[in-house]
């Protein structure tokens, strides 16, 4: 993907900004918009680059003038973080819904055919399966955030049928990296861990996800993105599980720390989103675009803690 005038909300979030990086590397006019209610995480070099724009995804008419002339949209805008959702239920669901109208609506006026979403693996819900889940099974998002992300997944659907909009939606598989904030579980215990406090595993820290190293993430966007027909859904999943008291073992192990993991009761708050196992199926990305995530835990832990 080059020489593509980009349009990408959220560019300046944790993964959006990954992108980012990635795409004006690749040789693209890149504009961004986003809140920076999280702050900026573009490197300062990337950012002398893109064309920006501290605008709400919601602000439907400047997002359709902002749009013009783009090739395609990557609609990574959102409030995440279970903390913050789970306090927010409300917001959350109205920057999805709200935000993916603006968005369609850009689309739409500038006869922007194509649209790449950050969905979320989170629509998988409670099911606990005895193997990863594919994008065929039957979904169960049961939090705002993904019955937001469901419907979201859905209205593409229709804006296929409707007004020819070719879009994806990514269900990202727990994507850490660079830049992330403790929001997650992956900085917040390589924090404990260099600080020498106890690493905070909520309950028996059996429940597993499927760690998913954030360059992987952006390379299976970017192949995705080359040929969008259609609507399709595409898992970005690593393809491997690791129990939180695994993660917490490894990041001690990997820093050498000190540090002891306690259990703690989770916050009461996060109950619904808790899931006790959810690792995901990569083989349909592979089969479109040959590729799929392959860096190991313990490589991309490594990579992170050599920059924190
Ligand atoms: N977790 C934990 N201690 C923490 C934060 C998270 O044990 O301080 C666990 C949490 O219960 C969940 C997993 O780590 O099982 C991943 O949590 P995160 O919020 O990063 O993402 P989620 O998959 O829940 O959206």
């Amino acid at each position: 993907m080059t020489n593509q005038r980009i349009l990408i909300t959220g560019g300046a979030g944790f993964i959006g900004s990954h992108l980012t990086s990635k795409l004006v590397e690749l040789g693209n006019e890149v504009v961004i918009i986003d809140t920076l209610l999280r702050g900026n995480k573009i490197p300062q070099d990337v950012f002398s680059k893109v064309e920006f724009h501290q605008v709400d995804v919601c602000d439907s008419a400047k997002v359709a003038e902002l749009a013009k002339g783009a090739d395609v949209i990557f609609h990574f805008a959102a409030i995440l973080g279970v903390d913050i959702v789970a306090d927010n239920p409300i917001e959350t669901m109205e920057t999805e819904v709200n935000g993916m109208q603006s968005v369609a609506h850009a689309c739409a006026i500038n006869g922007i055919e194509k649209l790449i979403y950050a969905s979320t693996s989170g629509v998988y819900g409670h099911l606990a399966l005895e193997q990863s889940v594919n994008e065929e099974i039957l979904v169960d998002p049961h939090t705002s955030y993904a019955m937001a992300k469901r419907y979201n997944e859905i209205y593409l659907a229709s804006l296929f049928e409707e007004k020819g909009i070719n879009s994806i939606a990514l269900r990202f598989f727990n994507i850490y990296g660079l830049r992330q904030d403790n929001r997650m579980v992956i900085p917040r215990f390589i924090e404990q861990a260099m600080k020498g406090e106890p690493l905070t595993v909520y309950g028996t820290g059996e429940q597993t996800r499927d760690f998913t190293y954030v360059e992987d993430a952006i390379n299976c966007t970017i192949n995705l993105a080359k040929n969008v027909q259609g609507f399709e859904i595409f898992n970005i999943a690593n393809e491997k599980e690791a129990t939180i008291e695994e993660l917490a073992k490894e990041i001690i192990r990997l820093l050498n720390s000190k540090s002891e993991i306690h259990h703690i009761e989770a916050p009461k708050k996060r109950y619904d989103y808790e899931v006790g196992r959810r690792y995901g199926s990569s083989e349909k990305l592979l089969t479109h675009t040959g590729y799929k995530p392959s860096t190991g835990l313990q490589e991309g832990l490594s990579i992170v803690m050599k920059e924190v």
